[in-house]
């Protein structure tokens, strides 16, 4: 990426880290077979697949069968909702109330019931054990949020799924636990028996990896149905030839984000700590939406009263500062966005609000600047 920019919007998009693309050139080069075909160059291919497959389980404590790969989070989340709901007609869902898009859209075809979450982005847990009833197949909560950076409880949802279960026990409905890591893969333990959840989304684009990859962990036993139909690749879950560049890319940039994450998070705490003192320091009007303590170490969500942010964003752009509003998928709606109003923000509160997600590129310096440039605008 060209340093003439100050890129605050990983939360939308990671460059490609060299090394990655790197490995991924070979697949599409000398190393191009179709990993179902029979001749040993095809069978290298797969055994290729397999490594990554292996990798990746290996960060999510899982078993190389229950990873599937997708074309992206989405698809993952879509195979996670219609893929379990189309078995139950009469079963209900809970998600959160601050959930992707890619959630909340699959859900509609469902009967869904919306957790309410805290003034501070986290899941109410007494909201959630109220609205889970012995009708509910699936809950879904975010590991962590893509505008505002909260970490949800999930060891704590987990719980409370475990004990409805114990309640079944074993009879009527299966009750299981998704949880959406797109934003989580590079600072959070992914390790999925930890948290206690059936099944996580998670994407390449968010972690320095290619885009349009993704992978569903399913856990052993988790029946779904599968929404692409085909050839059977992915053992049935996901027809179609595999993006071979795509999954040995995701895998490596797992193992790179996974095994540098404790350092990486510890670096960009103490970078965001200092940088959103800077600000309250230059606009004391500020107020800082989401959790402080449960918070992603790359995300800086504020509000700046009575700004526009529309107006901030061109003019930082013009002064080479890349940056959001909210999330990059729904950056073309008008509506202020369903996560502000979830934790109260009013509708000029949400359009006064700017997102500033640091990643591996970013200096003290460049946040310096950011400072700088933001009080002399407001
Ligand atoms: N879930 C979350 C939390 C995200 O932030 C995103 C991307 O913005 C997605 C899902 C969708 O991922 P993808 O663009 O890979 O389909």
């Amino acid at each position: 990426m060209s340093s003439k920019y100050i890129y605050l919007d990983h939360a939308a998009a990671t460059p490609l880290d060299p090394s990655v693309l790197k490995l991924m050139l070979l697949f599409y080069e000398s190393n191009f077979y179709n990993p179902s075909a029979g001749y040993i160059p095809a069978i290298e291919v797969r055994r290729k697949i397999d490594e990554a497959r292996a990798r990746v389980a290996f960060w999510l404590g899982a078993k190389p069968p229950e990873i599937v790969f997708t074309a992206g989070a989405t698809e993952a989340n879509n195979l996670a909702i219609n893929g379990i709901m189309s078995k139950y007609p009469k079963a209900n869902m809970l998600i959160s109330a601050i959930e992707h898009e890619s959630v909340i859209a699959p859900s509609q075809s469902f009967n869904t019931r919306n957790v309410k979450v805290t003034k501070d982005g986290r899941i109410d847990l007494e909201d959630l054990k109220q609205k889970l009833d012995e009708k509910t197949v699936l809950v879904s909560v975010m590991q962590a949020n893509n505008e505002i950076g909260t970490i949800q409880p999930i060891r704590q949802v987990f719980q409370i799924v475990q004990t409805e279960r114990r309640r079944r026990s074993g009879q009527g409905l299966p009750l299981y636990l998704h949880t959406d890591s797109a934003q989580a893969a590079n600072y959070l333990d992914l390790h999925t028996s930890r948290l206690g959840v059936d099944l996580m989304s998670l994407n390449g684009g968010k972690i320095y990896g290619p885009k349009q990859t993704g992978v569903l962990f399913i856990k052993t036993g988790v029946q779904l149905s599968p929404q692409i139909k085909g050839g059977g690749q992915e053992r049935g879950l996901r027809s179609g030839t595999e993006n071979v560049a795509g999954i040995i890319g995701l895998a490596a940039a797992l193992d790179l984000s996974q095994s540098s994450r404790n350092e990486e998070a510890e670096r960009l705490t103490i970078l965001r700590d200092n940088f959103i003192a800077e600000l309250i320091t230059a606009l004391p009007d500020l107020q800082l939406n989401g959790s402080l303590k449960h918070r992603l170490p790359n995300n800086v969500h504020i509000t700046l009263p009575g700004a526009d942010n529309e107006r901030l964003l061109m003019e930082l752009d013009g002064q080479a500062i890349l940056a959001a509003a909210g999330s990059a998928c729904s950056a073309s709606s008008d509506e202020p966005s369903h996560v502000l109003k979830a934790i109260g923000s009013s509708d000029e509160e949400a359009r006064g609000s700017l997102r500033l997600t640091l990643g591996r590129s970013t200096t003290e310096e460049q946040l310096r600047t950011v400072v700088k440039v933001l009080s002399s605008l407001s």
